[in-house]
């Protein structure tokens, strides 16, 4: 065999000794191939992070197998060969191929194998690293090169190694908990629902969400968010106990699956018992102490239940718990089921509502106590055609989860002040209108022009205008929200705080925030036939607000005993049944009239 030539292909004469002139030409590719070796470089890099994982480990097949087959195996006869300039290798069949296909990639149709070379179809990532491996048979200090190399072969099969066993933990973690995520969990519930079908075990479900996370977030940036996730993380895998699974799902959710219980129902709600005592320790974030709490549903794992239904009764549960305030428990019933059935039901048609025109806007008056009728508020309702009219308290929650709170509330507060403005012009020149807002509107950034507009387009002044926020919206987000609001003062609108007395925060804490008007909420005004306290929170709030300059409104008055009441606590004015329904605006525009005579 011609000693310019390597053998390409076949079994015959394996052995192939590097001539000089073989060097030259190697050296002659050199320029390329280190451009090319760059090129693999930065390609390997990038195919170990992405999808091209198959390919690299492809090529350091390859890479291996060539290493594999070097013969140069003895330290002398290396050494020889290097003194001599030349280096042994054997070249099998495939590798020989793709060396081909190689030089014919690199236009090197010089090389004695050109002739054959375009016809293997091969990925450019992988002809590259056959390229390098030939750039490294090329030259003449193979040896040490060699050995380098099978230093970056070992250290790419490593690296392989770990990104694999990275990825696939990755696939079935999650990465800042470290925790299973729903994938692995789903496994673990139908093993779950398996054993329970064979082995009769019993096995349960808790499905948690923090109850103030979204506040963490807001007031203390997400690194303080993803620290309390870490920290709940933590404190739930040490109360399960080995053979149980803790997993998030995202967000502030995770779930326990409890195996293997006795007395699955007892043992699910001691261990949700655990969990809130475990969560009522201070967590320390920073120099700071934060507070958290757990709203958790509970469903049993049941011998036929797929696992994505035993998620949705135990998230239906924990919302449910939720809806009766933080660090509460419920668990699963049919109840539930239904109302959870009815949800999406409506979350799915409340989607057309709006073009279908069942949305309406209904008004209730507002009256300075001892005095006129001085306002309304604009109260939304749904007139859904088989189910009849939908509560606000229902769907407004809905409305608030999918955003669509944002287009619609715009389109309240337009029909509102256009409203409003209408009646001023009926001969009421003073009536104001009271509009509620909820967090999603305060916390978008448009929403001080969607006012703007809709004062313009009705001719409303802005001072006729009042906008009903709920406290514990507040809660939320206070700082946004709170120089959303100062925006929104600015222009001369009103602020009311709706709902008073039903979040957690204290009138000193509110101070400060552009606010002119606190609705005490209606459970208050219930109480106060029957209650001394509630007498005496109302007494204390009308006294505190009025010392910082806000006027005090009583929602909900029913009675002639409860409207006594409220003004001789000092309210400055009232809205209830007694005083005034809720009704469609025409019916108020007859009476307007013949209140303004
Ligand atoms: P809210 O702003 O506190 O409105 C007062 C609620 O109390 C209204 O319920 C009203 O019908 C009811 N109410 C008034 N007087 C009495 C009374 O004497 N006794 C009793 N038992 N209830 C009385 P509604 O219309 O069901 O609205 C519930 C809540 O839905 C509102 O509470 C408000 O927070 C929210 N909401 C209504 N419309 C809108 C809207 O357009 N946007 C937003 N974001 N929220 C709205
Ligand atoms: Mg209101
Ligand atoms: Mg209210």
């Amino acid at each position: 065999m011609p000693q310019s030539e390597i053998p390409l292909e076949g079994d015959a004469a394996p052995l192939s000794v590097v001539s000089e002139e073989r060097v030259a030409l190697g050296v002659a590719l050199q320029a390329r191939a280190d451009e090319v070796g760059r090129m693999v470089d930065r390609q390997f890099s990038e195919s170990l992070r992405g999808e091209a994982f198959a390919t690299a480990r492809l090529a350091t097949e390859l890479i291996g197998r060539w290493l594999a087959t070097d013969q140069a195996a003895s330290t002398e006869e290396e050494e020889r060969l290097a003194r001599q300039g030349e280096q042994a290798i054997l070249v099998d069949a495939e590798l020989a191929s793709v060396a081909k296909a190689y030089f014919a990639w690199r236009d090197c149709t010089n090389v004695v194998i050109a002739e054959e070379g375009a016809r293997l179809q091969t990925s450019d990532e992988l002809l590259t690293l056959a390229g390098n491996v030939v750039r490294f048979s090329c030259d003449g200090s193979l040896v040490r090169i060699v050995r380098q190399f099978d230093g970056t072969r070992r250290a790419l099969q490593q690296r392989l190694k770990e990104e694999q066993a990275n990825l696939a933990h990755r696939a079935l973690h999650d990465e800042l908990t470290g925790l299973p995520n729903r994938t692995l969990l789903t496994d673990r519930l139908r093993q779950s629902a398996f054993a329970a079908e064979r082995k009769g075990t019993k096995s349960m479900l808790l499905f948690l969400d923090l109850d103030n996370f979204k506040a963490i977030n807001d007031r203390f940036g997400h690194p303080a968010g993803d620290c309390l996730l870490e920290v709940v993380a933590s404190r739930l895998q040490e109360l399960v106990r080995g053979a149980d699974t803790v997993a998030r799902l995202g967000g502030d959710e995770f779930v326990v699956l409890a195996e293997d219980l006795d007395d699955p129902v007892a043992a699910a709600q001691a261990l949700a018992e655990r969990i809130h005592q475990s969560m009522r320790a201070p967590i320390p974030i920073g120099e700071r102490q934060l507070h958290t709490s757990v709203s958790i549903g509970i469903a049993p794992v049941l011998a036929d239940t797929d696992p994505e239904v035993c998620l949705a009764q135990a998230d239906a549960a924990m919302y449910q718990a939720k809806r009766g305030g933080p660090a509460r428990f419920e668990s699963f019933n049919e109840v539930i089921g239904k109302d959870n059935r009815r949800r999406s039901q409506l979350a799915d048609e409340l989607r057309l509502a709006h073009q279908a025109n069942q949305l309406s806007v209904h008004y209730q008056p507002l009256f300075k106590l001892g005095g006129d009728m001085v306002g309304m508020e604009a109260l939304l309702r749904w007139h859904h055609p088989e189910l009849g009219t939908v509560p606000p308290l229902e769907f407004i929650p809905l409305l608030e989860q999918s955003r669509e709170i944002v287009p619609i509330g715009r389109w309240v507060l337009q029909e509102a002040t256009r409203q409003c403005r209408l009646w001023q012009d009926e001969g009421r020149t003073d009536l104001t209108i009271s509009v509620n807002v909820s967090a999603r509107q305060l916390q978008d950034p448009e929403f001080c022009d969607d006012v703007v507009h809709a004062l313009i387009q009705s001719r409303l002044e802005p001072s006729s205008l009042a906008l009903e926020v709920t406290e514990t919206v507040l809660v939320m987000d206070i700082v946004r929200i709170g120089e959303m609001m100062q925006r929104i003062r600015d222009l001369g609108v009103h602020i009311a705080l709706d709902d008073f007395g039903t979040g957690y925060s204290s009138l000193l804490y509110l101070h400060g925030l552009p606010i002119d008007r606190l609705k005490v909420d209606r459970s208050f005004v219930a109480g106060l036939g029957s209650s001394e306290r509630d007498a005496t929170i109302i007494a204390t709030v009308v006294d505190l607000a009025h010392k910082l300059g806000l006027q005090v409104v009583a929602e909900g008055v029913e009675t002639e005993a409860e409207l006594r009441a409220v003004v001789d606590m000092g309210c400055d004015e009232a809205q209830g049944f007694l005083l005034g329904r809720p009704g469609p605006a025409h019916l108020f525009s007859a009476g307007l009239r013949v209140l303004t005579g």
